[in-house]
């Protein structure tokens, strides 16, 4: 196979990886082959620089813009106008009458509309020539949109080519909305990275959020999603209807909205709206209301448009889920991450369908500026299914002993220290127990210390029977056996099996290590550049800000945070405990210094201690190499049991062999 096919072939598998994962599809990829097969491509790539294309899945991760860069401001082929907002039964009548009159509609002809729900998210316009994506915008103000191509390209439901055989359009603008799904914000939420711009209000905060951030790298993090819903500039093809429209995107591999369904009047588009906002809750995305547009192209283009909105299509929200309540009480709140926010206690109140005891006030500084107080009257909004908000505080009705609200000067949890951080009040003791299940499932999850058997139910359930009331009891829990198996859901074999995966994952790389012990604004990447930076937590322990800053990806507020947590009493007290449980990161050694450097090693066979991916990781980390053939080139076969055809072809070539013990030998050597 040559380059190029090799590149086809490597594309393609990537591409349809990403279309199972958009469609919830299991792929047969896991994570870590996907990153595989993408850090394939870019190799190939960079050795053939002639068959780099703009379509290539690796032109969707992008570098960073430079240090505060700003994005470039472009023109829109088409102007991108946003649609008239109606919130009365009464106002959507008069529009749909005015387009009948308009067109000399005789009453008994049906105008057909087509309705689909309005999204809540922020709008962006791609441009593709010939059926390649050359940019995206956001809609700025109609005109012109900032040019944020390089963190679109990070979605991955995103067509950076149009699918099928084409002909394509020579250009063709397609709009759509960038949205966060509801289970994809609370994931985020529950991964939570309380980013010091503070993003994380609602899904459509975040989105905007995100797509401003001037590292695509970090925007391919969050769960974004695209969902096409109207064209601009269309040169060398014709749609006649909107639903025409929709299934040709759809053929092109966009994502559109559901549910979406034709209307043949008046009573028809109002149904179908009171359909969808009775189900809101139960759809998979924010939406506010919906929007219906005359369905065929023609009449869109004879009804036109006022200086500001279409004449042919219309925004029918949904009703403002507000209610009048009183502020019992302002209290504060610790997250997972360790931010204290403040929340008000209301008087019981009834809101959609729902009785509502707290809002939300965010965080200290938004509190001060909206001035809420303890007493005030307020009036509270539901945006979705996240909890309620304090919109407006009736100002004119407190009373004479009115205060405003001070925020707390410890942890409400665990009476620690608390430290501000932006508009954010942090509680950095790593035990403190309010922390405690969010901190332990990132500890346990794969690209950490990778514990299977240990997900946010598990660890919930150990934390409320008090066997785990720090960390550092998850390595302690052997002794807990008996009263482990009392618990619902434990066996012998599943409690026996999370012994065996913990122990075996007490000795792990140092940047995964560094990554589940939680050191605020230290995720995975800038773990591993720590690591291979200091090569051992003692280094990194000592390092200065000077020397931190001197590691990619780190900026002040980074270091700083890395600092703090190393000069934690608290947090030194656990690293010893975790140290006494046997918990040893391993050294993270450049491949040409590591005392293995030089040795190729093979493995066959099952292993009883570890897997292997991580006895690979073992050797790597100090300095061989683990390849998956049997060539002259490898020094090591390690033969676990039952290895097959690779041990004889070893034994052929005359290799050194090694059994499980060996090699358990060869690793404490070194
Ligand atoms: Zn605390």
């Amino acid at each position: 196979m040559n380059a190029e096919q090799e590149i086809d072939q490597l594309r393609e598998r990537i591409r349809a990886a990403d279309l199972a994962y958009y469609d919830g599809d299991v792929s047969d990829l896991t994570d870590a082959q996907y990153d595989e097969l993408f850090v394939q491509l870019r190799t190939l790539e960079a050795e053939h620089p002639k068959l780099l294309t703009d379509d290539s899945p690796t032109q969707r991760v992008g570098t960073p813009l430079p240090k505060g860069g700003s994005f470039a401001t472009q023109e829109h082929l088409a102007p991108m106008g946003s649609l008239e907002s109606l919130m009365q039964a009464e106002e959507v009548g008069a529009f749909v009458e005015r387009a009948r009159k308009l067109l000399e509609y005789d009453g008994e002809t049906p105008l057909t509309w087509s309705c689909e729900p309005k999204l809540d998210g922020v709008s962006a316009n791609l441009l593709y020539e010939d059926g390649v994506l050359v940019r995206g915008l956001s809609r700025g103000d109609g005109q012109s949109g900032e040019d944020l191509t390089r963190n679109l390209l990070t979605i991955r439901n995103l067509p950076t080519q149009l699918a099928g055989k084409g002909p394509f359009p020579k250009r063709i603008e397609v709009r759509g909305e960038v949205i966060m799904s509801k289970t994809g914000f609370a994931a985020l939420q529950q991964r939570e990275e309380t980013t010091s711009e503070g993003t994380f209000r609602n899904a459509r905060n975040t989105v905007a959020g995100t797509l401003k951030l001037m590292d695509p790298r970090m925007v391919k993090r969050r769960p974004l999603d695209f969902l096409a819903f109207a064209v601009g500039l269309v040169e060398g093809v014709e749609f006649g209807t909107h639903e025409q429209l929709r299934r040709c995107l759809t053929q092109w591999g966009f994502t559109v909205a559901e549910p979406a369904g034709p209307a043949a009047d008046l009573a028809a588009i109002l149904a179908f709206r009171d359909d969808l906002e009775s189900r809101r809750d139960d759809l998979p995305y924010e939406m506010d209301g919906v929007v219906a547009k005359v369905n065929e192209f023609e009449l869109q283009q004879l009804l036109g448009r006022t200086s500001r909105t279409p004449r042919w299509a219309l925004a029918y929200k949904f009703a403002p889920r507000l209610a009048r309540s009183r502020v019992e009480k302002i209290g504060a709140q610790v997250g997972r991450t360790g931010a204290v926010t403040p929340v008000a206690h209301l008087e019981p109140t009834e809101l959609a369908g729902v009785t509502v005891r707290n809002a939300s006030l965010h965080n200290w500084a938004l509190l001060a500026e909206r001035d809420v107080r303890e007493g005030d009257a307020v009036e509270i909004q539901r945006a979705g299914d996240v909890i309620p908000e304090v919109v407006r505080v009736f100002v004119d009705e407190r009373g004479p002993d009115s205060k405003p609200a001070e925020p707390p000067t410890t942890c409400p949890a665990c009476s620690g220290p608390l430290q501000l951080e932006g508009k954010f009040l942090y509680c950095s003791n790593i035990d403190c127990q309010a922390q405690l299940v969010g901190r332990i499932v990132h500890l346990a999850s794969r690209r950490a210390f990778d514990i299977e058997g240990l997900g946010p139910k598990q660890v919930e359930q150990l934390v409320a029977a008090e066997l785990v009331k720090t960390v550092e009891d998850v390595f302690a829990l052997r002794p807990k056996r008996e009263q482990l198996l009392e618990l619902e859901r434990w066996g012998k074999r599943s409690t026996d099996n999370l012994f065996k995966q913990i122990d075996a994952q007490k000795a792990l790389p140092l940047g995964r290590f560094l990554n589940g012990i939680g050191i605020r604004h230290v995720g995975e990447t800038t773990a591993r550049d720590l690591a291979s930076h200091f090569g051992t937590l003692e280094r990194l322990r000592s390092a200065t800000t000077a020397e931190l800053l001197g590691v990619d990806g780190v900026g002040d507020e980074v270091a700083a945070a890395i600092l703090e947590f190393f000069s934690s009493e608290k947090n030194q007290a656990t690293l010893a405990s975790l140290q006494a449980e046997g918990v040893e990161p391993l050294a993270a050694v450049r491949n040409d210094d590591g005392p293995l450097a030089g040795r190729v090693f093979v493995f066959t066979g099952g292993m009883t201690t570890m897997s292997r991916d991580e006895a690979k990781e073992r050797v790597e980390a100090l300095g061989a190499k683990a390849v998956n053939g049997i060539s002259k080139k490898v020094t090591d076969v390690i033969a676990g049991t039952d290895a097959g055809s690779k041990l004889a072809k070893a034994e052929k070539l005359g290799l050194r062999i090694h059994d499980e013990d060996a090699f358990h030998q060869i690793l404490e050597q070194t």
